[in-house]
């Protein structure tokens, strides 16, 4: 299985990357995980006929800017959406005239599909839990080719983002704030945090990714993140845009 990361920046696109959305290409499924700007590379990465599920953490802008580039795509074998309750509303509402091409009339076929809190079947092992954030936003575990991938965006650190994160293979956490540096009101995690949540937890390995654009103004910066990440777990990557991980 491989994870590539298409879109590592939080809240706005610079050079250093576009906004958030992750593949897993696994053996018989491809799993996307938000549809920030990223998504516009999905093609290159989208090259047979497995079925596709993208999964929505949240509706901040970033998180769902994609259904805007949707037009650009036609797999035949269409995109089921998930996310939390409401979804269904949010993107019939936003996907649509004046401000884009309606989903019903897009080239590829897109259902959307609602998820409460809990554990799903769908048909691989999903449990979705509501994290720490400014605006109802969901962290996700997946079990794929067994393995087990847990994403938390947007986030906190927080008792649901610990027991998503439990013994995962890969930990993919946002890594918006820089060392030191907390958000009060609109709740985000610095690399100390994620590290420590990552070694709490017992992951394999963690990701960040999801670095603030305002913050991280260079990859370097990023870099700088996974050096202080890796004095409290060492197995850390800082992901930039592009980045494959296989397990
Ligand atoms: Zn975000
Ligand atoms: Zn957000």
């Amino acid at each position: 299985m491989k994870i590539v990361f298409l879109g590592t920046n939080g809240w706005y696109s610079t050079k250093t990357g576009n906004t958030p959305c992750v593949l897993i290409d696994s053996d018989s499924y491809y799993v996307v995980l938000d549809a920030g700007d990223g998504i516009h590379k999905l093609d290159n990465f989208i090259t047979s006929n497995k079925p596709i599920y993208l999964f929505i953490s949240h509706f901040h802008l970033e998180h769902i800017f994609g259904f805007h580039i949707l037009p650009k795509f036609r797999f035949k074998q269409g995109i089921t959406v998930y996310g939390q309750k409401g979804t269904k509303r949010m993107l019939n509402h936003l996907v649509q005239h004046p401000f884009t091409v309606p989903l019903s009339d897009l080239p590829t076929r897109i259902t959307v599909k609602e998820l409460s809190e809990g554990k799903h079947r769908i048909p691989f092992p999903v449990t979705c839990k509501y994290l720490l954030h400014a605006d109802p936003c969901f962290g996700y575990r997946v079990s794929l080719d067994g393995k087990t991938i847990a994403y938390c965006t947007d986030t906190g650190i927080c008792d649901n983002s610990l027991e998503l994160s439990k013994d995962a293979d890969i930990l993919i956490h946002e890594c918006a704030s820089k060392q030191g540096r907390y958000y009060k009101k609109w709740p985000h995690t610095n690399p100390q945090e994620a590290a420590e949540l990552a070694l709490r937890a017992k992951v394999k390995q963690l990701v960040l990714f999801h670095f603030d654009a305002l913050i991280y103004k260079s990859l370097e910066d990023r870099k700088q993140a996974e050096t202080e990440a890796k004095k409290i777990f060492k197995n850390t990557v800082a992901a930039i845009d592009g980045t494959s991980i296989t397990i």
